[in-house]
């Protein structure tokens, strides 16, 4: 059985995806935290942060470069970059991925997101 991002990668799912190459693909968060909330994640299913892998360090590496150049391509001059881990730590889906959150517009806005 597929997980659920393993079936929006494979198109079996909709979502509005914001950025897509052979190892990385991004997507709106279907219930955003922020103006704007977008996530990226490996194509390759890795559970969470605690699975990965000595050989996961490129693909790792991968994940902050796309996030650097969505912000870049989005004139995104800030943005918080959030990894939940496990169900204590408020990960609900269980592959690897980033929360990139952004579009405050004061400071008091950005600090009302919570993660989950
Ligand atoms: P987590 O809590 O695991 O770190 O984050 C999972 C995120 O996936 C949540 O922010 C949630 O809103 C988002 N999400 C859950 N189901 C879907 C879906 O079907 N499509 C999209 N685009 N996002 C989803
Ligand atoms: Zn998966």
């Amino acid at each position: 059985m597929q997980c659920l991002f393993c079936k929006i990668i494979n198109k079996e799912i909709p979502s509005d995806i914001v950025y897509e190459d052979e190892k990385v693909i991004s997507f709106k968060d279907i219930h955003p935290k922020a103006p704007i909330h977008f996530l990226i994640l490996p194509k390759k299913h890795i559970p969470s942060v605690n699975h990965l892998e000595e050989t996961d360090k490129e693909l790792v590496g991968n994940l902050f470069l796309v996030a650097k150049n969505i912000a870049r391509d989005k004139n995104l001059n800030g943005y918080k970059l959030i990894v939940n881990v496990g169900r204590e730590g408020g990960q609900l889906i269980d592959h690897l991925h980033l929360h990139l959150l952004a579009g405050w517009k004061s400071p008091e806005e950005r600090e009302i997101p919570k993660m989950p």
